[in-house]
């Protein structure tokens, strides 16, 4: 999905960092900059524009969700049909759903620093499932695949150095990384902890339920 708005100011709306614009959001990110600042809704109620609504609240928490996985508000519809389809809580099934994209895994190993170079590699065919090229972001990851990077992919050489650059940071717990095959295995499946952005995700199941 091409974001027509500046990155930047979406985190700024939402008062969190949804990591939009790669490498510069852990080096020259504003926000880091900034004092805690409060999200926008709260800023408005404090200079006295009066309380956000409820509605504005659950706008605000699925657009969060939207922006963090960068789909477009059909996709994102998309899934949420499919998570009232499903047997448990339908907030968190959406979340699930989100966190098995293959995207957002391949983004989760910290290799490559933004979603929309994920996107890029997967769409030209550079990630394997299961030694298979799998060309689809929104593939579902399921238990016991094995991810992997094609060989012949033009990443391929600078991947060492980027497994180097994003060790410090957090991977997914529900995979298994090897950085020495730049592999991965998903060995459970996600739960509700493993979601790192905050949500209160009843509000978006309210924002639909309308
Ligand atoms: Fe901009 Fe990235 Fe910081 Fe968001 S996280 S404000 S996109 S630099």
């Amino acid at each position: 999905m091409r974001l027509r708005t500046p990155v930047c100011k979406l985190c700024r709306r939402k008062g969190i960092k949804l990591f939009l614009k790669g490498e510069r959001c852990k080096t020259k990110c504003p926000l880091d900059k900034e004092k805690k600042r409060a999200p926008f809704s709260l800023r408005r109620r404090r200079r006295g524009f009066g309380r956000a609504s409820e509605y504005s609240l659950q706008l605000r928490e699925k657009e969060k969700v939207r922006n963090f996985y960068g789909l477009s508000e059909r996709q994102f519809q998309r899934y949420f049909q499919m998570a009232e389809k499903k047997r448990g809580i339908i907030g968190e099934e959406l979340l699930l759903l989100l966190e098995r994209r293959l995207d957002n895994v391949i983004y989760g190993l910290r290799v490559v620093p933004s979603r929309r170079m994920v996107r890029q590699i997967i769409n030209h065919g550079d990630i394997l499932v299961n030694n298979r090229r799998v060309n689809r972001p929104s593939y579902q990851v399921r238990i016991n695949d094995v991810l992997s990077f094609r060989e012949k992919s033009k990443l391929y050489p600078r991947l060492k150095e980027m497994v180097e650059k994003g060790k410090k940071e957090e991977r997914l717990t529900w995979l298994e990384f090897d950085p020495e095959k730049l592999s991965a295995r998903a060995v459970r499946m996600p739960t509700r902890a493993d979601v790192t952005v905050p949500v209160t995700e009843q509000l978006i199941v309210d924002f639909y339920s309308k």
